[in-house]
């Protein structure tokens, strides 16, 4: 079982004998894989002809009403399941009020008091051991349109087809301490997404979009300094520059007696440096209040039990059967559960294979580097069925063909999708492993015959030059003859003559 470690903040830094802590909650958003928007059937289709994707509804025309898609509830409800949370069975949307050009309606439909999802954990890994990371709560809500600055040096343009589009806004508790556990933390948050077919969850996209609020206290009080909060992180890699960067910042202000203000900060990845966005005494009263148009959400049991029962094996399941159950390293799990179709082929191929260590081998290694190099992201397409590569691996594995026939000769035929399976081209090409010790014995006669300088030569000492030896024999016998048979073959050979 891996264990869980209580883990206090880790330790920043270091002057004048004052430790630091660094405190960090998440609030990630990411877009949910609907067909259609949160409150009206526009279909979702953010890369069309600007302006297309869009109705009366998400313009905020009056006299218009929203109605909610069911479909977002049902994605909500996994992903709360798959992050072991509670399900309150009320929950209700509210509206949130402020100005923007891409907000016609002049306010957000979210959820504020009563959100779709409470509590919950995700799991993530530390070079300690696995840490609980607990979670808020997770809320549903819209969109905005996109405003957009950079096309004219005049005008600024928007575009409604992404206004009203469904987003799952979860939200941390601060117990995050390091850069590297906020990046786990995304990873693995990102995965389940994926996993669940909640979200595409793509970082670059704006399919997740994640606001980091970091604080730093001394490692002495329970008691947390004051946040701030960094928007606008597009790839992990600024997200975690952006919060080593802040850390400093608040730390030298605390080092010189200064006081660390309240406020939303953005990071210059060039300049490699954080600048302030909008300070709290500006921030909105966004008044709140419930939104009269959509009758609070009811979840019954029998509901969320119908959900549960759709969900497949969370990824930390699968890992702990792999590991535990077929006895894989950590390292073989945690990438056969990388992602449904690596994992999924694995579950088939191991219906036809019960050596699972050369088959996750065979997965992670030479097939997926094959994938890799032709820009194939899915087991899904890969050309080699599971139960192919099962036979493939049976026949070596039962020593009818040898490692190095099984790579060389027969997977680029299996991925060149021919028809044949192993067993027919290992007969076919005359390929099965030859075990006939006196015709070895004869290949081995062969091939020292040619090299009689390099056979003197081992005898005189330079005993390195065995595998030139076995080298030579293996190319004779076309890869075919047992390379463990080979050099047992060739020292007894040598030993036999003068
Ligand atoms: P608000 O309601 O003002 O947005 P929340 O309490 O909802 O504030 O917190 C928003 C996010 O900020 C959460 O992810 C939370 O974990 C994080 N957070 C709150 N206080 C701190 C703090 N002192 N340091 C770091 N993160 C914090
Ligand atoms: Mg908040």
């Amino acid at each position: 079982m891996s264990t869980h470690v209580d883990q206090k903040s880790t330790l920043l830094s270091h002057d004048n004998n004052i430790l630091y802590d660094t405190v960090i909650g998440l609030e990630i958003h990411a877009q949910l894989k609907t067909n259609t928007k949160l409150f009206s059937g526009d279909i979702l289709a953010f890369a069309s002809e600007p302006n297309t994707a869009i109705s009366p509804i998400v313009l905020g025309y009056p006299g218009t009403l929203p109605q909610l898609n069911k479909a977002t509830i049902e994605l909500a409800l996994k992903i709360g399941l798959g992050c072991h949370a509670t399900i309150p069975s009320v929950s209700y949307f509210e509206r949130k009020h402020y100005f923007y050009p891409d907000l016609p309606k002049g306010y957000q439909i979210t959820q504020n008091k009563y959100p779709i999802i409470q509590g919950g954990w995700i799991d993530i890994k530390t070079p300690t051991g696995l840490k609980k990371i607990e979670l808020d709560h997770i809320h549903l809500e819209e969109d905005a349109g996109k405003a957009i600055h950079d096309l004219d040096p005049q005008h600024s343009y928007i575009d409604f087809n992404r206004a009203g589009a469904p987003l799952l806004e979860m939200v941390t508790k601060p117990c995050l301490s390091s850069e590297l556990e906020v990046a786990n933390f995304i990873s693995a948050y990102q995965k389940l997404l994926r996993w669940l077919s909640v979200s595409d969850a793509d970082l670059e996209k704006g399919m997740l979009r994640c606001d980091v609020n970091i604080s730093v206290k001394r490692t002495t009080t329970e008691q947390l300094g004051t946040r701030v909060e960094l928007k606008n992180l597009n790839s992990i890699r600024n997200i975690k520059k952006a919060i080593s960067v802040e850390r400093q910042r608040m730390i030298d202000i605390l080092k010189q007696g200064g006081v660390i203000e309240q406020e939303t900060r953005g990071f210059d990845a060039q300049k490699d440096m954080t600048f302030s966005l909008r300070e709290k005494e500006l921030a909105h009263d966004y008044c709140y209040f419930p939104e009269p148009d959509i009758p609070p959400v009811q979840i019954t049991n029998a509901w969320v039990e119908q959900v549960a029962k759709q969900l497949p094996t969370l990824p930390e399941q699968r890992q702990l059967y792999y590991t535990h159950t077929l006895l894989l390293t950590d390292y073989q799990a945690e990438l056969l559960c990388d992602n449904q179709s690596i994992g999924n082929y694995f579950e088939i191929a191991i219906q036809y294979t019960k050596h699972h260590q050369p088959l996750a081998n065979w997965m992670i290694g030479p097939i997926k580097e094959w994938l890799n190099q032709h820009k194939i992201d899915s087991f899904e397409e890969c050309p080699v069925a599971p139960h192919i590569l099962a036979n493939l691996i049976n026949l070596e594995e039962s020593k009818k063909i040898t490692h190095d026939v099984a790579i060389k000769h027969i997977l680029p035929l299996l991925l060149n999708s021919t028809a044949e399976s192993p067993t027919q081209i290992a007969e076919r090409l005359n390929l099965f492993q030859e075990n006939n010790e006196e015709e070895l014995e004869q290949w081995v006669r062969d091939v020292l015959a040619t090299m009689p300088d390099k056979v003197a030569e081992f005898k005189k000492g330079k005993l390195g030059l065995i595998g030139l030896f076995v080298g030579a024999v293996k190319k004779k016998s076309n890869g075919k003859a047992d390379p463990q048979k080979i050099v047992q073959i060739v020292e007894q050979v040598l030993s036999s003559t003068k």
